[in-house]
């Protein structure tokens, strides 16, 4: 079983990705049992999602409205 650490920076990376199904099933696993790491997984999902949607130019007021957009994902329930 996976410890929340290793959970943590398997997601932050791209260890969630490219490991085996075996891998991604024992992440699926402790995501499903352990709130902290859940709700970990879905704020750098949403980070991700703002961030492919800004792109490479990043003018300022692109980059605030991606940080409320960003706020308003992180501020949802479940
Ligand atoms: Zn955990």
């Amino acid at each position: 079983m996976l410890n929340c650490s290793q959970v943590a920076r398997s997601i932050a990376s791209d260890e969630y990705r490219t490991g085996g199904l075996l891998y991604r099933m024992s992440i699926r696993l402790h995501l499903a049992m352990c709130r902290q790491c859940s709700r970990y997984f879905r704020q750098i999902r949403a980070l991700g999602s703002v961030l492919r949607e800004v792109g490479d130019e990043f003018p300022i007021s692109q980059a605030l409205a991606a940080r409320d957009r960003l706020l308003a994902r992180l501020s949802r329930k479940p």
